[in-house]
């Protein structure tokens, strides 16, 4: 087991808030965490997020800010703001948007008029709420478009009509980006067609950020993007928070620094921001290079399972850290699937698959991946015995000998690999 959180004042001082985070700490540590947007962050990274920057009210930028006794805060938000950069190779960064909702929104009002258009990926398909899902309040205010898969069984996009629909519906931003696709996209080509309309091209980074960063995966930077926003609490693994990131544009960058704030939010989560600090160091160590491969092999090695037991996969597999699975063929739906999976101690999550015909609540996939078992020194092989445990589970899913038999060897997994206090 890890080391226990030093919850000393609050042992003593609140039993009902101290019981329930002792209570997710046990859940933490015994099950296994396959939920693909989750991860454990140091001890280090606690530590700031725990700190008296809390006390701090410091709204405005380094430098310019509208309290007194900033000269810490500064500092704090400086030594972000520098490795943020130095990680993703851009000259701006804003790293105060407490968490990637509000960096999406930050960024359509920095770069948009009311009614404008953005042409993102479309939701079933792998998108994102915050891109344009018609139950966010967003809709109502900016135009949202969509390009697909061409074919979901290799999970290639459609580039020609992404450049038919850019050409009709002349979008300002061409988005990038994703929470449920397992493949990589062609930056190159985006790129291309959002110059070719006149859209800004613009990555979403929130769920592959740390695979960018540790040199794993492609950085749309290099292909010419404008801005790519993030959160910081996903493959990243830093405190829950988000950040957005120009290449160049100093206009661009100025208007998303007053969209931030004051347009959006007030005073900025300085204790978050050293958080990210800390984390962005731990990013630049040469061990999150390792980290961010090894979370793809592994996931690898569970799609090799997956595909050997003939269980469908949208894009045929996977280039990054999650995999969509298409369960259906085990004769259940996706709620049970996370359901039954839940009582064998592995979280994920149900999923909708492109073009589902089931309903959102009882969807025909799940959705997991290897960001936090990777943390706790999983490899290849540990991951491989997960995914064959998964679907002896859903195989069996209502013979209880099996589900126990299942559960104690997860469980006997997880002691095996604590959740670290460090991460190098
Ligand atoms: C997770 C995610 C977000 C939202 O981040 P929150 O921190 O939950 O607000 C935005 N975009 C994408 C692509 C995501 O995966």
């Amino acid at each position: 087991m890890a080391t226990p959180q030093d919850l000393l004042f609050l042992a003593r001082q609140d039993d009902d808030v101290h019981n329930a985070i002792r209570g997710e700490e046990k859940r933490q540590e015994e099950g296994l965490e396959l939920i693909p947007s989750e991860n454990y962050v140091s001890k280090t990274v606690r530590e700031a997020v725990g700190s008296i920057l809390t006390n701090k009210y410091s709204e405005g930028y380094p430098g310019k800010r509208y309290y007194g006794g900033q000269e810490f805060t500064d500092e704090v938000e400086e030594l972000a703001r520098e490795r943020a950069k130095k990680l993703f190779n851009c000259k701006y960064a804003n790293v105060q948007p407490h968490a990637g909702a509000p960096a999406n929104i930050a960024t359509y009002f920095a770069l948009l008029e009311p009614g404008d258009t953005v042409l993102g990926m479309d939701l079933s398909h792998g998108g994102h709420l915050t891109h344009g899902h018609p139950v966010t309040y967003i809709t109502k205010i900016f135009n949202f478009v969509r390009y697909k898969m061409k074919d979901t069984e290799t999970g290639e996009i459609d580039y020609d009509e992404m450049r038919e629909v850019a050409k009709k519906e002349k979008p300002k931003i061409l988005l990038a980006g994703f929470s449920a696709y397992s493949r990589e996209l062609d930056y190159q080509k985006m790129a291309d067609i959002a110059r070719e309309v006149g859209a800004l091209a613009i990555m979403d980074a929130a769920h592959i950020a740390g695979l960018i960063a540790g040199g794993a995966h492609k950085n749309p930077f290099d292909y010419g993007f404008d801005v790519i926003l993030t959160t910081t609490h996903k493959t990243l693994r830093g405190p829950r928070g988000g950040m957005i990131l120009t290449r160049e544009d100093k206009e661009i960058a100025q208007k998303i620094d007053k969209s931030v704030f004051p347009g959006l939010q007030g005073g900025p989560l300085m204790h978050h921001i050293a958080g990210k600090a800390v984390a962005f160091g731990e990013a630049l160590h040469p061990s999150f290079k390792n980290y961010a491969h090894q979370i793809i092999d592994n996931a690898q090695a569970m799609a090799e399972v997956f595909d050997r037991e003939e269980v469908r996969m949208l894009g045929g597999g996977t280039s990054n850290h999650l995999i969509l699975a298409d369960i259906t063929s085990f004769g259940i739906d996706g709620h049970v699937a996370e359901t039954v999976l839940d009582e064998v101690g592995i979280t994920l999550n149900k999923n909708v698959i492109a073009d589902d015909s089931n309903p959102p609540m009882k969807p025909s996939g799940i959705r997991f991946g290897t960001p936090a078992i990777t943390t706790r020194g999983f490899t290849e092989k540990e991951c491989a015995r997960v995914a064959e445990l998964m679907v002896e589970t859903l195989r069996n899913h209502d013979d209880e000998e099996v589900k126990k038999k299942v559960h104690k060897e997860i469980r006997a997994l997880a002691a095996k690999f604590p959740i670290p206090d460090k991460h190098f």
